[in-house]
């Protein structure tokens, strides 16, 4: 077992309910009980991916909450924070509690909804991040794109400023948006999160404003910390991404800041799309299946206890949300898994979206078991 969060990195059992109820070393099982066997296999708090597409409302042709959240489980995640740029976009209190409804009835995994900063997504008029704050939104993005005017955003800010909620910044292009959001984190001074980052220069910027004290986080996606322009070249239209495939220099860069701890969260930004859509130059891949082997194939050297806390305690604490730990009390959410080679097999894939750079690829970390509030399920 290795929970960073309560020192625990060594032969434990695990006795659960809906909550975790008890750690020990020698438990035993108690009349009416099933066990689970893991021996083997590494027993951590469970995954949550805080950057994930799932297209609904409005384009079910491209996911659906049962796909994406199910897709979730298979890759070992038990929460994902899904973005707001849906049709209609999440930016009032209707859409919200609208969005609350279809996923209480079809989520297979946990999910919170991350709001929009401005109606429409559009950079201009605020939503009312109070009023979505209270009904359940985590965090508030303009998911796709950068909030332009620099007004809005701060009257956003100030909406919410004593509520402890995160601005994830959408930063594109990447330097001069984080150089204005970290401004703007300074004068508004609320948690800011930066999502995706992909540029060395970007990652120098982060490492520079966590230095004078700011507080902010930044999360790396799989195919930044594996691919480049190279194989973009490779996989041709299919291979639009937001941000691009950046150059080599950039790829170990953000290996790098993970390493080091500049890079809080590992994320996928799971962006499914049609083969039609994407061979006409729709942006994204579909992550959820493939992101943990990929960073593992990514950073084969990164301590199990850093890889764990990128993937739990550090999204749950940005996000400010349950879960990241077991310790006794906490929600049963668990992820299970080994380091042992597969191939990714696209067509295995439960997502509706099946482009992904890694098809073919052998990663060395599988998952073989998620278990959601003391549930199993899913088990490879
Ligand atoms: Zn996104």
């Amino acid at each position: 077992m290795v929970d960073p969060v309560a020192s625990v990195d060594g032969l434990r059992d695990v006795r659960v309910t809906d909550v975790v109820v008890e750690i020990g070393e020698h438990l035993e099982a108690m009349p009416g009980e099933e066990m689970s066997d893991a021996t083997g296999a590494i027993v951590a708090p469970g995954f949550i991916d805080m950057h994930v597409h799932l297209r609904e409302p409005g384009e079910p042709h491209k996911e659906r909450i049962e796909t994406g959240t199910e897709a979730a489980l298979h890759g070992g995640f038990t929460a994902v924070a899904c973005m707001p740029n849906t049709r209609p976009p999440i930016d009032d209190l209707a859409a919200l509690e609208s969005l609350l409804g279809l996923l209480s009835r079809r989520a297979r995994c946990r999910v919170y909804p991350i709001a929009a900063i401005t109606r429409a997504c559009n950079g201009e008029e605020p939503c009312d991040l109070r009023a979505l704050a209270r009904a359940g939104a985590v965090a508030f993005s303009d998911d796709g794109r950068w909030t332009r005017d620099s007004r809005a955003l701060a009257e956003a800010t100030h909406a919410v400023r004593d509520l402890d909620v995160a601005f994830i910044s959408h930063c594109e292009p990447e330097e001069a948006a984080i150089a204005r959001d970290l401004l703007l984190a300074q004068a508004s001074e609320k948690r800011w999160h930066f999502a995706h980052l992909s540029t060395r220069e970007g990652l120098e910027m982060l490492r520079a404003a966590r230095a004078q004290g700011l507080p902010v986080s930044a999360e790396v996606t799989p195919h930044h910390l594996l691919c480049t322009q190279e194989s973009a070249l490779e996989m041709g239209a299919a291979s639009r991404v937001n941000p691009p495939l950046r150059r080599e220099e950039d790829v170990r860069a953000l290996r790098e800041g993970v390493r080091d701890g500049s890079i809080d969260a590992f994320a996928s930004d799971h962006a499914p799309h049609t083969l039609v859509e994407k061979n006409g130059g729709a942006p994204g891949f579909s992550g959820l299946e493939v992101a943990v082997g990929a960073y593992a194939a990514a950073l084969p050297d990164l301590a199990l206890s850093r890889f764990v806390s990128l993937l739990s305690a550090n999204p749950a604490r940005i996000l400010n949300v349950e879960g990241g730990t077991l310790q006794r009390g906490c929600p049963a959410d668990i992820t299970i898994f080994r380091d042992e080679p597969w191939r990714v097999d696209t067509r295995a894939f439960v997502s509706q979206g099946t482009c992904t750079p890694f098809d073919g690829a052998i990663f060395p970390r599988r998952v073989i078991a998620t278990i959601v509030g003391g549930e199993m399920r899913y088990r490879a």
